[in-house]
């Protein structure tokens, strides 16, 4: 391979920013990637199976760990600013040291929302109110008190998501699917539990989520309720009771849990944004990083230089996260290329 000379900086290293980086690595070029946690895999390595067909997450990040290994990697490192010069980036580090860059490929990725800020809900509140992040934790390390051989289990959708009061309009698209899987994973776990999704609408636009659907319903016995939660409080002895509205059916439901768990809803990573403002770079009406065109240029940025990759654009599957990872580094490639 040619050995390129330009520097390219990789702000995050989750799956977009690893895949993008060994693809970079392969056509020749130099990337850095920059890490702001200790480690890398970004949150699928806080995962535990994948859907669509339970994959352990194990064998998505560890076989990208090992292809960027050769890769220079600054782990714990926050970025203090970034500053644009006529055709470049200096990139300030935490450190105090700065790198000048000639691409900068944005992999910042997602955050949660916060599922307290629901008050409705009682995250925070109640003690057997937890998130799709905490069950994940659970799945992985089977440390919570919480979780004792539970008899009922509920899943609240679109938890921040598609919701004007909490601010953000947008469907979080990968959280019905979770909950799916969630479910299905809680009744292999408990099979005499009895285990509800409350939900607004089913968005099961991938392959093979309906059949996961259909499995929920026919082999788990899962409880699909179409309707908001109304309600969320707490029993005597420590019990949700869960009021909802029934809309198939036009009946009040109500439920006594052991445990709720919260489909928290995705948002852009505010770091992300403070670059965007840093660099010029417009972001979304929907509080994304804005592509310079949806369709056909959904890596590139307003700005020269400056590309995504991953759920900093907005919420992706692990699947389209890594193939936008490798159109991203085809980007950047043509990008010097038109330049030589
Ligand atoms: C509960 C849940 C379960 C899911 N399960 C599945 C599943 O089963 N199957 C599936 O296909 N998809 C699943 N997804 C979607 C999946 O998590 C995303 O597709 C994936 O995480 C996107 O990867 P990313 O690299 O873009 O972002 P992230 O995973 O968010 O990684 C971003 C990285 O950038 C770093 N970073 C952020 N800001 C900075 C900064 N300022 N400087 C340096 N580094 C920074 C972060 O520390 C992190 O390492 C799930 C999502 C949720 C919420
Ligand atoms: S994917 Fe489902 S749970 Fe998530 S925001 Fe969209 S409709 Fe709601």
């Amino acid at each position: 391979m040619v050995n390129r000379q330009p520097v390219i900086a990789v702000i995050g290293a989750g799956i977009a920013g690893l895949e993008a980086a060994r693809q970079l690595a392969a056509l020749g070029y130099k990337p850095v990637l920059i890490e702001k946690s200790g480690t890398t895999g970004g949150h699928v390595a806080q995962w535990n199976r994948l859907f669509p067909d339970m994959t352990p997450a194990a064998d998505v990040i560890e076989p990208l760990r090992a292809q960027t290994a050769g890769i220079k990697t600054l782990l714990g490192t926050e970025i203090s600013a970034i500053n644009r010069l006529k055709d470049e980036y200096n990139i300030v580090l935490s450190d105090g040291s700065s790198l000048l860059c000639q691409a900068v490929l944005f992999a910042t990725g997602f955050r949660l929302f916060d599922a307290s800020k629901k008050e409705e809900y009682g995250y925070g509140i109640y003690d057997h109110v937890i998130t799709n992040r905490d069950l994940e934790r659970w799945f992985n390390t089977r440390e919570d008190r919480r979780i004792q051989q539970p008899k009922a289990v509920g899943f609240v959708h679109c938890v921040g998501s598609r919701d004007l009061k909490a601010g953000n309009t947008q469907c979080s698209k990968v959280c019905c699917i979770t909950a799916i899987k969630q479910a299905i994973e809680m009744k292999e776990e408990f099979p005499d539990a009895e285990v509800y999704c409350f939900y607004m609408d089913l968005r099961l636009f991938g392959k093979k989520y309906e059949d996961f659907y259909i499995k929920a319903q026919r082999d788990h016995g899962i409880h699909f309720i179409r309707g908001r939660v109304s309600e969320v409080g707490e029993a005597i002895d420590g019990r949700v009771v869960v009021k909802a509205e029934d809309t198939l059916s036009g009946r009040p439901v109500k439920v006594t849990l052991d445990l709720l768990v919260l489909m928290a809803g995705i948002l852009c990573n505010p770091d992300a944004l403070r670059y965007a403002r840093d660099t010029g770079v417009a972001v979304d009406d929907d509080g994304f990083l804005k592509s310079r065109d949806n369709l056909a240029a959904i890596t590139e940025s307003s700005r020269p230089g400056i590309f995504f990759a991953g759920a900093c654009t907005g919420a992706k599957t692990v699947p389209e996260t890594l193939a936008e990872a490798r159109s991203a580094a085809l980007a950047i490639h043509q990008y010097f290329s038109n330049r030589a």
